[in-house]
């Protein structure tokens, strides 16, 4: 590690070669002399349980947060919130002072929505209740980010998308009074096109979307027309965009307003699939003033644990000159 000394040092040695200081860019200088600029981007927690038979980290999540401060990481963003006020079988106070103790700051968090995620003319008190409490759980452990993580079950017409939407920014207004900002987390669904009066069509058996038709509209339109940037942020999964059959570089472009954070994620460990274009999201990310990114790790590399592959996604990250 190199210290001030030492890179005083370095800088002065620079000079002795007739190199001026001034003349040097900043990340010439820091290369020169060792020092590198601390990256930032964050780890969503779900990488680390999303196999359950994978007990390394439920099991010890103080000496978990550390490794990960150790991979490079510098933010958190969790997952496994339950009403009693913990993440997983740790209370959120715990939590919190392991990623203290690790160096990571928390700055987000995945929470299920209430209602089974289904809004009607009469249920939005409900959904605003549920969130007005976790906000609160949420506040005490100075978290800035509470979002929802998937689709809701009513966007099977442009009328439920609009309608969400509504809710949505009503839900932000709560969260908002709680000190926090609210969030909306995409999969490939959104990329669907439902019509007016949209009937309960099921073509892929799983999500209730409407008709496709070429009048139709993306719900991912529907719902960034509808949502108040002031209110809702929205959270980008760059791979599910690309599953959706969409360029997430336009995404970032069309709605820059609305999409404030990412989602880093790639078929298993980053860069291996080669389908993601990770240069062009950072520099559009970074050109927008973007600064939130989470690694999501679903598929873990043959035969490899959840730590190797989120260590895998993070010494990506390190050697990619683009990120920053
Ligand atoms: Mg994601």
């Amino acid at each position: 590690m190199t210290n001030r000394r030492q890179f005083l040092r370095n800088a002065s040695l620079l000079a002795a070669t007739g190199v001026c200081a001034n003349e040097l860019s900043a990340a010439s200088l820091s290369a020169a002399s060792g020092l590198q600029p601390k990256k930032s981007f964050g780890l969503q927690t779900y990488s680390l349980t999303v196999n359950r038979d994978d007990r390394e980290f439920s099991s010890n999540v103080p000496g978990g947060l550390k490794r990960l401060a150790q991979m490079g990481y510098t933010t958190l963003e969790l997952a496994g919130y339950n009403p009693e006020g913990k993440i997983g079988d740790v209370s959120m106070a715990d939590f919190k002072k392991y990623a203290d103790d690790a160096g990571l700051k928390i700055l987000s968090s995945h929470v299920g929505s209430a209602e089974g995620g289904l809004h009607t003319r009469n249920n939005l008190q409900a959904h605003l209740d549920h969130w007005k409490k976790v906000a609160g759980h949420h506040a005490a452990i100075g978290c800035k980010y509470v979002i929802q993580p998937g689709q809701p079950t009513s966007t099977r017409s442009t009328e439920e998308v609009a309608l969400v939407g509504d809710h949505y920014n009503k839900i932000g207004e709560v969260v908002k009074a709680a000190g926090l900002t609210f969030g909306y987390h995409n999969h490939s669904g959104e990329f669907q096109r439902v019509v007016s009066g949209g009937q309960m069509a099921l073509p892929f058996g799983r999500w209730p979307y409407g008709r496709l038709h070429e009048s139709a509209k993306m719900i991912m339109d529907g719902l960034l027309e509808v949502f108040d940037p002031s209110l809702v942020v929205f959270e980008l999964d760059v791979y599910w965009c690309v599953m959706g059959m969409q360029d997430p570089v336009a995404w970032i472009k069309k709605y820059p307003k609305h999409i404030r954070v990412l989602h880093i994620k790639d078929v298993s460990v980053l860069g291996e699939s080669g389908m993601m274009n990770f240069q062009k999201i950072f520099e559009t990310a970074y050109a927008n003033g973007i600064a939130e990114f989470f690694v999501e790790l679903e598929n873990m590399p043959s035969g490899g644990t959840q730590f190797e592959g989120v260590k895998g996604c993070a010494d990506y990250l390190m050697k990619a000159a683009f990120v920053k």
